[in-house]
This record gives structure tokens, C-alpha cells and sequence, in this order.
């Protein structure tokens, strides 16, 4: 990632004003919204491009042969458009619409990974991963008789370079790592590890979900072959996401789900041949409003400014651990700090993390508390769970008092007592 921009241009006050889930009389009116790597709130512009794609646009793309669906397959492109633009990536062809970063890391373990990954070979992942860019990677393992390898985190959370290195061999076929951890906002680094796995011929796949809603990524300058990505966490509806591939792999795919718009023609004595580009791993109707919401997202942010986004996540990320230093029991899981990306994970001394998310949200703050679908590396550090504050573009300095506030008075209830060593989720 690129290093913080401590003089970046603040946000604008009122950023807020843009989110209508904040306004006067809607649910967020009065909360503090700390959710925001599990999904962020919607700003109008993005809801009104979705609505507007409805209201005006709505025919069924690349199918039609009249002037509404055309209009409509120019938007679906022009979104791709400005996915390509944001991210980095050379052509638009390299961006394939998805529904999200599971089901990004799904399509690439079935085919990037079938293609490459046979018996004895191994697939190189960090000790971090989310599940999303863990379980696909696992199941093509067990699936083919290869190795699951993890580059493993050090205490604080980190997978160093020399780490990442030193789990390369000649074994290795693949590597899936995220750009950011989910659990703690370790940003990997992802240059690195690009470069020692292009130097043994290693294809580097990133999962950039808690990354692209923090700054500017550049997919070229990271040097990753395939990015993946999810709208509903920058700020886009549901439903859709983006897989990056880098011409030369991506264009070698072979198709993942087949059906609608992946042929030109079919003939039953011929083997299939499916088109070129993008389309041919979006089979069926793709999410074209979420799409357009999702362009409608990523330009917002660009307006609001890409440095601006990053330097008010590492504000609050700063601010929150300078807040939570003085408070008893309260202690900070791994370093948020040293390069800020909008996620500080908790844990309260002899309190259920539960326990200190019920507390929060009687408090008015919502929070994720628990393993934050990565168990694995919650197991590595020795941890129930944790309680997860991330941030967003119109959270302050306000809803972090809130917290401290919250914090100070927490104290052990049901879970802490009845289920002290439970964890779900
Ligand atoms: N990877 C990471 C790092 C994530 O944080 C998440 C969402 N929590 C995912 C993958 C999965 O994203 P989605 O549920 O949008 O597919």
C-alpha cells in the first residue's frame, strides 16, 4: 500500500450529510457506525445512480438490439471503465464483474487454480487470511492432493517479506494473500511479495477487499497478477465485486460458471467456444445496476479524494489508539499504527468479546466482535476473539470518545460468566 499521507487533504465536514442511513430520523441518527469492514453505509450519489439505472436504463445487456439496451450495455462498460481507471489496470478487459471477493477467490481456485495446482504441489497463502481467501484455497488442496503452505504472522500480526520468501520452493504454483487483514488492518506487503513470487514464477493473487476502501490501490504498481475486491465494502451495493486479472493469466482462464452471453454459438457436435474477455466469466445476467452503483461508489471517493479517505482512516485509527491507551484491561491487538488502514481490533482483559459488544451497542456503537470469519489466525494469536472498531468516511474523533467513553465503564455479563470460552461466527 502506499504510505499514509499525514498532509493529505482533509475530508469535507460534511461527508456525513451525504449518507442518508445518517440523517435525522434514520437508523444511523445517532449512532456510531464502526461496522464499516463488514459492509459501509450507502452516499446518496450511489443510491441515485442505482435508482436512475432502474428508472431509466433497465433493459437486459449485450442482448438486445435496440436503442434501451444498448444504452444499458454502455453503462455496465462504462462502469468497468471506471473500476479500470481506479484500480490501475491497463484495459478493461482485465476487470470481470463478480459478486463479490468470495466469489472472486471461488472462480480463480476453479480455474487459475485447477489449471495450475495438481498432486504434491502447493498453494502459498499468510497466516491472516480471511476465510473468503482461505477456504477455496484449502478445498483445491484437499481436492487435488496438493499442500496448503502458510506464510505464517508474527506476534503483532505481521507476515514479513523474509516470512513470505522463505514459504516459497519450488512446490509453490500459487499464492493468495490479503492486501489487508480483516482482523487487525495489518497491510501485507504486497510489492514484496509480488516480486519474490514473480521471481520464481509464482502468480500472486490478492484479496483487496479491507484495502480498496481505504486508498488508492494500483494493481500494476503492486504488481499483483489477480485483485479482488467487494462494492458493499467501499461503499457500493451488495451483490457485486471485481476480479482483476492481468491480461496474459487472466485471458489463459478457462470459463468458471458457463450459460448466457460466455458463446457466440453452440454447436452439439463441436466442443464449446466461449468469447474472449470479461464476458466469458460472467455468465448469465450480471448485477448491471451494482455495477453502476459500484463506479457511482469508487467516484465519490475519488471526488472526495483518494489520499483524503486514507489520511481520515489513519486519523481515527491514531486517534483511537491514543484513546484506548490510558483505560484499564483494555489492550490493542497487534499494531494499527505504524501504517494505519481504518482497523483497530481490541481485546478487554477477562471480558467475553460479546460481552463488550453488547455493552457497545447498549452505548450506541456498532461493532463486529469475534473471529471475524478468520479463526485460523485468531487460533495463531492465541485469541477467543476480538472486538473490532473500523472506520469509515463519516466517522469522527466523536464516535471514538464514544467508545473511550463506553470502554471505561464495561464490565464482565452473560457471556463472560456463562460461556467464557465460547466463540461463534
Ligand atoms: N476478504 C476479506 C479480507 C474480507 O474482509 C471479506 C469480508 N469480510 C471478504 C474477503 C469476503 O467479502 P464478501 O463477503 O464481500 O465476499
Amino acid at each position: 500500500m502506499t504510505s499514509v499521507t499525514t498532509a493529505a487533504r482533509p475530508l469535507p465536514a460534511a461527508v456525513r450529510d451525504d449518507f442518508p442511513f445518517f440523517a435525522p430520523g434514520a437508523p444511523g441518527a445517532a449512532l456510531s457506525y464502526l461496522d464499516n469492514a463488514a459492509t459501509t453505509q450507502k452516499p446518496r450519489r450511489m443510491l441515485e445512480a442505482m435508482a436512475d439505472y432502474y428508472t431509466n436504463a433497465n433493459s437486459n445487456i449485450g442482448r438486445g438490439y435496440y436503442r434501451l439496451a444498448m444504452a444499458s450495455t454502455d453503462r455496465f462498460e462504462q462502469a468497468r471503465e471506471t473500476v479500470r481507471r481506479t484500480i490501475g489496470a491497463a484495459e478493461p478487459e482485465e476487470i470481470v464483474f463478480t459478486a463479490g471477493t468470495t466469489a472472486a477467490t471461488n472462480l480463480l481456485a476453479a480455474t487459475l487454480g485447477e489449471r495450475r495446482v495438481g498432486a504434491g504441489d502447493k498453494v502459498l497463502v499468510t497466516g491472516l487470511e480471511h476465510n473468503s481467501n482461505l477456504l477455496p484455497w484449502k478445498e483445491l488442496c484437499d481436492r487435488t492432493g496438493a499442500e496448503l503452505t502458510v506464510a505464517a504472522a508474527d506476534e503483532q500480526g505481521r507476515v514479513t517479506p523474509a516470512a513470505f520468501a522463505a514459504s516459497l520452493d519450488d512446490r509453490v504454483r500459487l499464492a493468495a494473500v490479503a492486501h489487508v487483514s480483516n482482523v487487525l488492518g495489518t497491510v501485507n506487503p504486497v510489492r514484496e511479495f509480488a516480486a519474490a513470487a514473480h521471481a520464481r514464477g509464482v502468480p500472486l493473487v490478492v484479496d483487496g477487499a479491507q484495502a480498496v476502501p481505504h486508498g488508492r490501490v494500483d494493481v500494476r504498481a503492486l504488481g499483483a497478477d489477480f485483485y479482488c475486491f467487494s462494492g458493499h465494502k467501499v461503499y457500493g451495493p451488495m451483490g457485486v465485486g471485481v476480479l482483476y486479472g492481468r491480461r496474459e493469466l487472466l485471458s489463459q482462464l478457462p470459463p468458471y460458471q458457463v450459460g448466457g452471453g460466455t458463446v457466440k454459438g453452440v454447436r452439439l457436435d463441436e466442443p464449446v467456444r466461449y468469447v474472449p474477455g470479461p464476458a466469458r466469466w460472467e455468465a448469465g445476467t450480471p448485477h448491471v445496476a451494482g455495477a453502476v452503483g459500484l463506479a457511482a461508489a469508487l467516484d465519490y471517493l475519488g471526488d472526495l479524494g483518494w489520499d483524503a479517505v486514507r489520511g481520515h482512516g489513519a486519523a481515527l485509527v491514531r486517534a483511537a489508539a491514543d484513546a484506548l491507551a490510558g483505560l484499564d484491561r483494555v489492550r490493542i491487538v497487534g499494531d494499527p499504527v505504524s501504517e494505519p488502514s481504518g482497523i483497530v481490533s481490541i481485546v478487554v482483559d477477562g471480558i467475553h468479546p460479546y460481552d463488550v459488544g453488547a455493552h457497545l451497542d447498549a452505548s450506541g456503537v456498532a461493532v463486529r466482535c469475534g473471529v471475524h470469519c478468520a479463526s485460523v489466525f485468531l487460533d495463531a494469536l492465541g485469541l477467543l476473539g476480538t472486538v473490532r472498531l473500523s472506520f469509515g468516511v463519516y466517522n469522527t474523533e466523536a464516535d471514538v470518545e464514544r467508545v473511550r467513553a463506553a470502554l471505561a465503564t464495561v464490565k464482565p455479563a452473560t457471556w463472560t460468566a456463562e460461556h467464557p470460552g465460547t466463540r461463534f461466527l
